[in-house]
């Protein structure tokens, strides 16, 4: 479907899905999302089953319109309501105490609720055609990088979903930025496209969740989902740091030393790199010149090594301005936090 020319009557349809408590993938501007109606305790059920997603990781519920938001909440704080009025629609999550309307199914058992507008003209009519509360976790299998587009979704959820709008490619590519305005300062949770920078412009000073910038694996990230390892290569990935020259010097060497043993390498790189890498499969994800491309390719990446059976993967570090926080959030994450500075 082109986002720019909807399809009203496919959209109809599944929005008659979703009322009737099926399940429809969709595009957003951050990833494919998997939806079922968020009042419906049996919809969110479904979710889980179909993703293989653990129980206690909630969901985060997407609406339409900001008038929808009171239904859902027991309350708006100001700081909240300016970042809905400077960044809504758009890739940002924000967590409120939940009104008795909302299903603990859709929450994890948990007292708060995450809601979000999406910016994406085929979600927002979806959201509208399904009766405004659309709960939606990425549409891959838990463990599995998120589904950039369709056939990722495809890949993983044929058969466990009612149906797919295909709206062609996301646009940012990594999943939304989430800030959690039950904590006495607002907190970010995951980092996405806006950033700490961005969030504090409009509202002042917001805090890190410990549990994302502590070396100290004892302190546990307070989103539910964010303890979870993400995305579990079958290859072992390890990201290296420091100046250009001397990650390639030091991938080059590992992969050199594992090509030797006999084993297949892969090799993240970027489209400035990949030339400097004389062995292994190596595959570009970006220009660092733009790095809205590397935040883009970087879960489809991860799902063309898992394709390709190699036993070991090298990547650079991309610690770039704007959303170089959330990347390596997500790649580290995909690597079970190895990396080696050099
Ligand atoms: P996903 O739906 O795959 O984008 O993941 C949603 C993320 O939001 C997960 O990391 C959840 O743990 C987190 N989340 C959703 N609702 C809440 C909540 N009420 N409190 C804290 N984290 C939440
Ligand atoms: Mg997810």
């Amino acid at each position: 479907m082109d986002p720019e020319n909807i399809e009203k009557e496919a959209i109809r349809e599944a929005g008659e899905i979703l009322k009737a408590g099926g399940l429809v993938a969709f595009p957003t501007e951050t990833v494919y999302g998997l939806g079922g109606n968020a009042l419906d305790e049996k919809a969110a059920e479904k979710i889980y089953e179909a993703k293989g997603r653990p129980s206690d990781n909630p969901l985060i519920i997407h609406i339409a319109e900001l008038s929808a938001l009171d239904k859902i909440v027991t309350e708006v704080p100001e700081n909240a309501r300016k970042l809905a009025k400077k960044y809504w629609p758009g890739p940002l999550t924000m967590i409120f105490h939940k009104s008795s309307c909302v299903p603990y199914g859709t929450t994890g058992g948990l007292e708060t609720v995450a809601v979000r507008m999406p910016n994406h003209p085929v979600a927002l009519e979806l959201i509208r055609a399904g009766g405004g509360y659309v709960a939606a976790p990425s549409a891959n299998t838990s463990g599995r990088p998120s589904p950039t587009c369709s056939s990722h979704v495809e890949e993983d959820l044929t058969g466990r979903i009612d149906r797919i709008l295909d709206g062609g490619p996301v646009g940012i590519g990594l999943e939304s930025t989430i800030v959690d305005f039950t904590e006495e300062v607002p907190t970010i949770l995951r980092p996405g496209y806006i950033n700490q920078e961005m969030l504090e412009a409009v509202i002042g000073p917001i805090r890190m969740d410990r549990g994302l910038i502590s070396a100290d694996s004892d302190v546990k990230p307070k989103a539910p989902g964010m303890k979870y390892r993400h995305y579990a290569p079958k290859a072992d990935l390890l990201v290296v740091e420091g100046s250009p020259e001397k990650v390639q010097e030091k991938i080059r060497k590992l992969a050199k030393e594992k090509v030797q043993e006999g084993f297949q390498v892969g090799i993240i790189a970027t489209d400035e790199s990949a030339d400097c890498y004389p062995l292994g499969l190596v595959k570009s994800i970006g220009t660092r010149k733009d790095e809205e491309s590397i935040a883009r390719h970087l879960f489809g990446v991860l799902r063309e090594f898992d394709d390709c059976g190699v036993s070991f993967i090298y990547s650079e570090a991309f610690d770039t301005p704007q959303m170089g926080q959330a990347i390596m959030n997500r790649l580290l994450k995909a690597a079970g936090q190895q990396k080696i500075q050099v």
